[in-house]
């Protein structure tokens, strides 16, 4: 590992003041140079935890602990953010990764099948609509903080679709919850008990709730605690998938069982070192908008990385391919998806300097995740890395980095605008067939891509936002995220 330019990276992430950077990164990045093994923290908390499993976890190595779905754990202690160790209600113990697992309370409404905490109000209207049932409900956090909307699929409405209702829950001067307001309530949970024995002004009462639970396994961070080396007997072959800058991606299993995205690294492509140090710290970004990286296999030439499969590939050729298709809701939501997941990597110092719809990729869910973040540091190749060179991305650059090089979120910001114009142009080439120097004088000269048809107002104005001429001028990921969802909820 080169520290110079690990040295680079950190003047980068304490150049941007404002964002909170979490210990586990802190002491990930001060540990690298030297320590290799550390002795386990110290309990985070002298309370006892009590948790309830969201999934079931078979357990991967001998020091896991199994999870089974509703039953309940105790947590003995906070590793990292992702891996904690528990004892479950036979006394065994060991680890589990934390997004499987919420706190055990009757106000926590994690805890309840009914509801899905970060889902769009696309997502909701998407997964009723599959389950297409009378009744069926979830609950689901508002566009406003702190509050929650009940979605509930009927047939009665006037379309032969089904119709789909959203309901704020409001509270009162006193604190209680309601729907309709002759009905309050002191919780959330209470309420939606009342409301599915009693439709009392609902469209209809709620009569199947619809979660995420079992529908769909969240990645964990890695296969196991700071597990992140794969050894090549633990994975199988099974089709290729594409090829890109480092190599063949092809799909295959993890211990058989796990299915898995298998990037093979072409000799001479990538700095290898460099990037086996950096995946030990990447291993540790974990959120439901990124691509997993799961591990590297480095017993062997090539180099394999290994990362959560998505079933519907990359994200610029899922819009293509259903050009015309793709309703004005699911473009707002892709963009959605992948301002959480920029937002969770600017909260974390993290900057990926190459975002674009060929790097972002989509699940069984139609969910879209952001992918290759941070790994255009890796490379080897001049047509890439030079500014000049024929695959430098110029059409997704702010002028900072066109001209200085000058990489952090806010130029991430920028591309994101750019990635804002691809979706709800379903996947055209920004500025079409001009030349990357053309590009260069014409952004320096202040024009900017035209509004998509697809397009609101509203949406080409957030996009516009993002392509201020300054850094400083431009919003926050966690701004646009906040922009977007409102306007996702009126419409
Ligand atoms: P690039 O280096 O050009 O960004 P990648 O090497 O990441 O491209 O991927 C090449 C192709 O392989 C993608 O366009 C996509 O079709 C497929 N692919 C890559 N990663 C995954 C994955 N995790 N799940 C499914 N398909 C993938």
């Amino acid at each position: 590992m080169r520290l110079d330019n690990r040295e680079e990276l950190m003047d980068e992430y304490s150049r941007q003041p404002s964002y909170d950077i979490p210990d586990m990164y802190r002491s990930q990045k001060s540990k690298l140079p030297s320590s290799k093994r550390k002795p386990p923290p110290p309990p985070l908390s002298e309370e006892e935890i009590r948790v309830i499993a969201l999934y079931d976890f078979p357990a991967k190595e001998p020091r896991d602990l199994t999870l089974r779905r509703a039953e309940e754990y105790i947590i003995l202690q906070k590793y990292d953010p992702h891996w904690w160790k528990a004892r479950d209600q036979h006394g065994k113990e060991g680890f589990i990764p934390s997004n499987y697992v919420t706190k055990n309370m009757l106000t926590n409404l994690e805890a309840y099948e009914w509801y899905c905490k970060k889902i769009s109000r696309h997502q909701a209207e998407l997964l009723l609509r599959k389950e297409s049932k009378e009744g069926a409900f979830v609950v689901r956090d508002s566009s406003q903080k702190g509050a929650y909307t009940v979605s509930v699929y009927s047939q009665d409405g006037l379309s032969n679709n089904g119709d789909i209702r959203h309901y704020q829950i409001k509270r009162n001067s006193l604190g209680l919850y309601y729907l309709a307001e002759k009905h309050l309530f002191k919780s959330i949970p209470e309420l939606i008990q009342y409301h599915q024995h009693n439709a009392a002004g609902l469209v209809t009462r709620l009569r199947y709730p619809v979660g995420l639970m079992g529908n769909c396994l969240p990645a964990t961070a890695g296969f196991s605690y700071e597990k992140w080396e794969i050894h090549p007997s633990e994975l199988t072959f099974m089709k290729e998938l594409g090829s890109g800058q480092f190599g063949v991606v092809h799909l295959g299993k993890w211990r058989t069982v796990v299915k898995v995205a298998i990037k093979a690294i072409n000799e001479g492509a990538m700095s290898e070192d460099d990037f086996i140090e950096e995946a030990k710290v990447m291993m540790k970004l974990s959120h439901p908008k990124l691509v997993q990286l799961y591990g590297v296999c480095i017993k062997e030439k090539p180099l394999f990385i290994v990362t959560e499969f998505m079933v519907n590939g990359c994200l610029l050729t899922y819009l293509q391919q259903r050009k015309g298709r793709l309703r004005k809701g699911s473009l707002l939501s892709i963009c959605q998806d992948v301002c959480e997941g920029m937002e969770y990597l600017e909260r974390n110092g993290f900057i990926h300097r190459d975002l674009a719809a060929r790097n972002c990729l989509v699940n069984e869910m139609q969910i879209v995740k952001i992918s290759d973040f941070g790994m255009t540091r890796y490379v080897q190749d001049d047509e890439y890395i030079s500014s000049l060179g024929t695959k430098f991305p110029i059409k997704w650059s702010p002028p900072e980095v066109f001209h200085f090089r000058k990489y952090s979120s806010k130029s991430d910001v920028w591309s994101f605008g750019v990635l804002m114009w691809e979706v709800f142009t379903e996947g055209k080439m920004p500025f079409e067939r001009r030349s990357n120097s053309e590009v260069v004088e014409e952004i320096s000269k202040g024009f900017r891509l035209y509004r998509p048809y697809q397009a609101s107002q509203a949406v080409f104005e957030v996009m516009y936002s993002c392509w201020h001429e300054k850094p400083e001028g431009r919003p926050s990921f966690a701004a646009l995220r906040q922009t977007i969802t409102d306007i996702a909820e009126t419409g």
